[in-house]
This record gives C-alpha cells, structure tokens and sequence, in this order.
C-alpha cells in the first residue's frame, strides 16, 4: 500500500518510527513535513501539538483528501482525547495511544471495534476501543529521510527516543500520561544501530528524547546510571562527542558521575525544566522538586565544567505576583546560559487541562487583562509575565545580552502568540468539557 505520513513542520521521531514500522510491513512509506499528499496515498497525519487541530492548512488537508476519496488516519500525542481530534478534524480514525502495532492493522484491516486502540465516528457517536497494550519497546530501524542533515531542533538533527514513561507527574506533561511512569528502556545495541543509521544518512547531531535522559536504564525509582554512560558513550563514539545532547534531565535525576559523563560524552551542556521560583507552583505543578533542589543541581552541574540551560513556565492558574517575583528572583540568582519561558499551556487530557476547566475566565491568567507595568501593550496577565520574564533573564546571562529594539518586538510578539495559543487551546478544552 502507498501510505503517506505527515509530520507538520518537522519529522519527529514518531514519525519516523511509524514510518519503519509500515515499511517493514511491506508498504511504501514516504515522509513529508508540509501538508502535501499524492491522490490514492493512504494519509497518516502524525500530530503532536494542540494547535495542529486548529490549524486551517491541516484541517484542509484532511477534508480534502477525504473529498477525493482517501483515507485519513490520525496519531500522535494529540490522540491523548480522541473525541476532539475525531469532531476537530473528521479523520476515519484516530490512532489512541502508543501506535506501532496498531497501525499496521488499521491500514491493513480498516477501522473496526474489535481493534484495540483506535477511534472513530459511528455516526455521530465517538467509538473508542479497548486500549492497545504498550508497544514492544524495540523496533524496526526508523524510516529516515534523506534530508534529515537539515533539520535542526534546538541543534539537533533528531531527538532519538532511547526510553519511554517518566517517574515524574507534572500536572502540564503529557509524557507519564501517554507513555506510563514505568520507565522501558531500549535494548544498548538497539539504538547504537539506530544512531549509525541516522548518521549514515547524514544526521549531524544527536539528541536524546524521553522526558529525562538520565532515567534510561532505571528500574522503577532505582537510577541506573551505568546505564545512562553507556549510552552516552556509545552514541559519542558513533557521532563524535561534539554531536551528542543528552538535554533534558530532572534536578533530582543527577549523580556526579552523570554530569561527568555529560561533559565527556556530549556538546556539555543540561537542561532543566525548572518551571517556577516558588514552592508552592512547584508543589501546584506536582514537579517533585524544589527551589533549593534546583539551586544545587545547577552549582553541581557548574562544579563539573557545564552550561546549564533551563525553562520556565509562567501564568499558571493561581500564580500570584509574589510567585512571579519569586521567579524573577531565581532567573537572577542562577544566571543560566541559557533560558526557554512559555506560558502555561493546557494540554488536552492532562491535570492542567482539568485545572483550567474548573478555573474561571477572569481568575486565568491567559484571559486576565494586565494592568501593570506593560498595559500600554494590552497584553493579558500571562503575555505580560512571559514578556517581561524573557527581558530579565537576559539580564542575568553570564554574558549579558542588549534588549535591542528587535530584540524587544521578537520577545513581545513571541509572547503575543503564546498566548493567542493557549487561550485557542483553551476554548477547544472548554467547548469539550460541556459536552
Ligand atoms: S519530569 Fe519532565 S517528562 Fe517527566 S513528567 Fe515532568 S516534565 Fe514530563
């Protein structure tokens, strides 16, 4: 069968992952990031991002194919409530959960109630089957197209998953949600093949996904760091340790010998997704960590010669002033080399999304005008917060950063569209939760 598998923007490795399942199943796959696909192709449009449901190109993309008499199938994270993929965008059917082995049934069968894990219109009633079992944690080779060379993902060619699940239960992640908090690492030799297939097909660097690197290998909340070394020394061996990340990594999930593998093995740099500078969001957050907890981790990842990037999140309903100050004063405190801010964005299906329900319009931070400082700008609470936080960490880089005046309109728009966003996401969120 010709299958067409669309991933917006980027090839995710998702993508990629479906596409080798497919192919080793005997069908001609072909990957595509723009929304594009040959008449008489089976589409499978591999989405990871609430506003993919909102987007008119794609929404297009799947009438129009399904007017010519295609047939569309839907999968990714944004599966995590089919109902709204199902009424947003009218595929055949969704793809719920882990999809490897699902896939290759529904192409081959079509959708039906007796296929575990998927979705689909009867009517106008929504049919969701029996969940799908995990998938097997190993797998074909990923179908890797050949300009995988260009793409570059916060510097990265691809971010290879190397586990799935995370011990963590952050209220806004949809990791533990799709993949489980049981951790299921790959097998070593598994994924040496994979980064030498990526590399011969030109990939230039590498990154680790799965929520957080250092927990490959674990067994339950026991660390195996032996583990995490291994890996990382073997994917430096392959790429060269200058084309190696191993980014994302909890504050609770380092040890000494970690961090010194991190240095050895990779461009020497962690990300933390610290999120807030007051306990109490953390603790709102279920982040597992405090600001304590975060101070040391990044004077230890220091100690061991690393550049320490970490990301914040801000307007989280019921963030008050005195929260917002406690992580400026943070942002000040750490002086990070490098700093991601993004507003608090509600994820369909996850503990955020049900916050924000329950929580009033004029009590969330994404809908509350701003009456501060910026109102001149009309900004609502979250973009005002968003806007000014990104202007203050860059204050307090190692090296300090001029706030040009270009500098100020790509903060103040990237905060505008974060939040134009979100309060999309949240009307979809909210048109299905009266349902
Ligand atoms: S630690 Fe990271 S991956 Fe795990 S739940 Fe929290 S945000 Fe998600």
């Amino acid at each position: 069968m010709d299958i067409t598998i669309f991933s917006p923007g980027i090839y995710t490795y998702g993508a990629m992952l479906i596409g080798g399942v497919l192919r080793d199943a005997g069908h001609e796959v072909t990957l595509t990031r723009t929304p594009e696909v040959p008449e008489g192709s089976l589409l499978l449009a591999s989405l990871f991002s609430t506003q993919h449901l909102l987007d008119p190109k794609i929404r297009s993309l799947v009438r129009r194919h399904r007017e010519r008499g295609g047939t569309v199938y839907v999968g990714g994270p944004v599966s995590a409530v089919p109902e709204i993929v199902l009424r947003e965008l009218a595929p055949d059917a969704v793809v719920v959960g882990e999809g490897e082995e699902t896939v290759v049934r529904l192409a081959e069968e079509g959708a039906s109630e007796t296929l575990p894990g998927i979705a689909y219109l009867d009517g106008d009633q929504a049919v969701v089957t029996a969940p799908a079992p995990p998938a097997p944690i190993d797998r074909p080779l990923p179908l890797i197209p050949e300009d995988i060379g260009s793409q570059s993902i916060r510097g990265a060619s691809a971010y290879i998953e190397t586990h799935r699940g995370c011990i963590g239960g952050c209220t806004f992640c949809q990791v533990p949600r799709f993949f489980g908090r049981e951790v299921r690492s790959r097998p070593l030799e598994s994924i040496i093949e994979e980064v030498k297939a990526f590399r011969a097909a030109g990939a230039k660097r590498l990154s680790i996904s799965g929520g957080t690197g250092s927990l490959y290998g674990s067994h339950g909340c026991e660390m195996n760091p032996g583990a995490f070394i291994a890996l990382l020394r073997g994917m430096a061996e392959v790429m060269g340790p200058k084309n190696v990340s191993a980014p994302d990594i909890r504050v609770d999930c380092i040890t000494d010998e970690i961090l010194d593998a991190i240095r050895q093995y990779t461009i020497g740099w962690v990300f933390f997704g610290i999120e807030s500078g007051s306990n109490r969001v953390l603790r709102q957050m279920g982040k597992g960590a405090t600001v304590r907890e975060v101070e040391e981790a990044v004077e230890r990842c220091r100690e061991h010669g690393l550049h320490v990037a970490g990301s914040f999140i801000v307007g989280y309903p019921g963030e008050t002033e005195r929260d917002y100050e406690a992580t400026k004063d943070l942002v000040a405190a750490l002086s990070l080399d490098d700093v991601f801010i993004s507003s608090a964005e509600p994820i369909p299906g996850t503990p955020l999304a049900d916050l924000v329900i329950r929580t009033p319009r004029d009590k969330n931070p994404a809908f509350m005008p701003h009456t501060g400082e910026y109102r001149a700008l009309h900004l609502t609470e979250s973009e005002a917060r968003c806007f000014d936080l990104m202007m203050h960490a860059d204050m307090y880089r190692p090296q300090i950063r001029l706030v040009t005046d270009e500098v100020y309109a790509a903060y103040l728009a990237e905060a505008k569209k974060q939040g134009e966003d979100i309060r999309a996401a949240t009307e979809l969120i909210l048109r299905y939760a009266q349902r």
